[in-house]
């Protein structure tokens, strides 16, 4: 039975975002919608999710002392992770000691490591993933591109949203990978993968969520990356009945092995009725803020109601909807978006803005959302809106 205290009490039901993010400040709004005491922490001041929650830490979420004595000191009654860079050792110490990690703190470690989780997929629960090698030092990588051919992706294990990753399209580029690897890692230069390039038709992610109803799956994100980062994303993606029943069995396999309560983001590509598996996020994803406006509920709705205990026993599909990143390319610490009365002048579109305080190159500031009657008018919708923000690095 969930019971639920009074926030900034002995009696508050305390939950501890690990990370502080744009995907973060939803799930820390939804679940003060629920009169949760939140926690946001993040190795920056003013993450976005700061800006809503109860308290904040800024610490380097990969130092496990620093995350344990904030841990300890806050005692929350649930961690919640919300990006991959996490000291997960010491969430699974934590978890031996009575903590309770979303979903699990073996989930959270297994999905920071792009080895662990593809052996997991491929060696252990046998499905279906693009052929794979890894390789420590620049001898074994040639012999691995070697083994896989070419085309193939390049991925430092420790690593997201496109960095450090790139793709051997031809011998020349094999050096530029090995570089590139080594340079865009998050634990710095190290083991990676090389993966056989899948030639898919589209690729998807299927939002699963464990709650304590049971598995409920919503309908397959369709996306489009550009350097391994989101840039649109659609719901419904249209799928044959095969390859939908094939991504359930995937998303139900692997959504299992790592057990807990939680949404997951579970990655695959499609090429015709064959799904293959790509990665898994424990945690809201990304291409899932389509969610906003597509369902009822949102994904961060959904995972604030799963990591609660509490049961989804539905979740209404408005309609075809769209989302549409609003990356920003600039050095600064004040950037001002105007004309939004614009953007917003068609029905059916929605804005949102992280505030996050500071661009270092590229950085996804906010995203459009747009329902339409097709996926197709609510992405060219999600254009025009975009098209008429007025954007200025101060
Ligand atoms: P990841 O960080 O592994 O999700 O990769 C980011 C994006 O790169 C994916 O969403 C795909 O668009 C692309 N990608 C990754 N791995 C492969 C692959 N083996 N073949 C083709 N495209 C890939």
């Amino acid at each position: 039975m969930t019971r639920i205290g009074t926030p900034l009490t002995p009696s508050a039901t305390k939950a501890l975002l690990c990370g502080s993010g744009e995907l973060g400040k939803e799930v820390a709004l939804e679940l003060q919608r629920y009169g949760v005491e939140v926690i946001a922490v993040d190795r920056y001041q003013n993450a976005p999710a700061m800006q809503v929650a109860h308290r904040s830490y800024v610490i380097n979420m990969l130092d496990a002392d620093a995350l344990k004595e904030v841990i300890l000191k806050e005692q929350p009654t649930v961690i919640i992770p919300e990006v991959e860079a996490i000291a997960t050792p010491a969430l699974i110490q934590l978890e031996q000691q009575g903590f309770h990690v979303i979903p699990t703190a073996k989930a959270a470690f297994l999905t920071m490591n792009r080895e662990a989780i593809r052996r997991l997929a491929a060696e252990e629960l046998h499905l279906p993933t693009a052929t794979y090698r890894f390789a420590d030092n620049y001898g074994q990588f040639i012999s691995a591109v070697k083994e896989i051919g070419i085309p193939c992706v390049v991925k430092p294990i420790m690593s997201s949203s496109g960095h450090g990753q790139s793709v051997v399209k031809t011998e020349a580029d094999i050096d530029i990978a090995w570089h590139c690897s080594q340079e865009g890692g998050r634990a710095g230069a190290g083991r990676v993968i090389v993966e056989g390039f899948v030639n898919f038709d589209y690729e998807i992610t299927l939002l699963t969520v464990r709650h304590s109803g049971g598995t409920t799956m919503l309908r397959p994100i369709g996306h489009h990356q550009v350097n391994g980062d989101y840039r649109e994303s659609w719901q419904p993606q249209q799928m044959s009945s095969i390859a939908l029943q094939k991504a359930h069995d995937i998303a139900l396999a692997i959504t299992d092995a790592l057990g807990g309560y939680g949404i997951f983001g579970v990655e695959m590509f499609v090429c015709g009725d064959n799904v293959i598996f790509s990665e898994v996020s424990p945690r809201p994803h990304d291409t899932g803020m389509v969610t906003m406006i597509s369902q009822d509920l949102s994904e961060f709705a959904i995972h604030a109601r799963a990591v609660l205990g509490l049961p989804v026993p539905e979740i209404f599909f408005r309609g075809p909807s769209a989302s549409k990143a609003i990356v920003v390319e600039g050095n600064t610490t004040e950037v001002v978006f105007s004309n939004i009365d614009a953007v917003l002048e068609e029905e059916g579109v929605q804005i949102r803005l992280f505030g996050k305080p500071k661009i270092e190159g590229h950085r996804r500031m906010g995203v459009i959302l747009a329902t339409a009657d097709t996926v197709e008018h609510a992405l060219e919708k999600a254009e025009r809106a975009y098209k008429k923000l007025d954007i200025k690095c101060l």
